[in-house]
């Protein structure tokens, strides 16, 4: 089995952007990643982890020559590097662009069922659901799309989702400027449902109610209701 190909091709390329991983995040919050994550670009990691998959479907005494099979490990590779596993790399961090309150919308506003495609990381398998996200504006309010944005970076990992949940929130508030950020999850764990206990009916609920949403608790019904909790 072929070693991960450091060829100095591999290695040029985005490592300025690199080493700033969840940098912005406290510590206790950063997704576990070593400082040398991003020395190999997409295009070798692909490569490495193709000839990996393929070791381990060669284990499973699959014919590799079938051409149903054949591509497979390509196409795993490139799965993982460019969609699942994505939102590792800063490079690809959402830029969160403010603009000035002008009219004064002094409400909560809130954006849900945000669709969420995320990976277990004890099992690497998907996490599905939904989150729902609000703030209350101050001076200055988001374009809309940026809160699904920063949903999707932080879900496209391997993740917790309690650590997923406080990434996000952590994120909207220091982006937002505000600690008045609320974050709901609800998903579906396909390792709870295809192994282990097989519970196909139970879902995963999470939360995270920052300044006036964790002390004012008619705030925090407030957006309960207004997601249809
Ligand atoms: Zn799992």
């Amino acid at each position: 089995m072929d070693n991960l190909p450091l060829s100095a091709a591999a290695v040029a390329g985005n490592s300025a952007t690199v080493a700033a991983a969840d940098t912005q995040l406290p510590v206790d919050l950063r997704t576990p990643l070593r400082p040398d994550a991003f020395e190999l670009d997409d295009d070798a990691k692909i490569e490495a982890i193709s000839g990996h998959f393929r070791e381990i479907m060669q284990v499973l005494g699959l014919d590799m020559s079938d051409d149903s099979l054949a591509g497979t490990p390509r196409r795993v590779a490139k799965m993982y590097v460019q969609e699942w596993f994505r939102g590792l790399n800063p490079a690809y961090r959402p830029e969160v662009r403010l603009f000035e309150n002008r009219y004064q919308y002094r409400q909560m506003l809130v954006e849900r069922d945000i669709t969420l495609f995320s990976c277990c990381e004890h099992h690497f398998v998907p996490i599905i659901g939904k989150a729902h996200v609000a703030y209350l504006p101050g001076e200055h309010v988001v374009g809309l799309s940026k809160l699904n944005r920063v949903v999707q970076y932080f879900a496209r990992r391997p993740q917790v989702q309690e650590r997923l949940t406080r990434q996000i929130a952590e994120e909207l508030k220091q982006s937002l400027g505000t600690d008045d950020v609320a974050v709901l999850i609800e998903a579906d764990h396909l390792c709870v449902m295809s192994r282990g206990v097989n519970d196909t009916s139970s879902s995963t609920l999470t939360a995270e109610y920052g300044g006036a949403f964790g002390q004012d608790a008619a705030l925090r019904q407030e957006f309960l209701r207004l997601i249809g909790k």
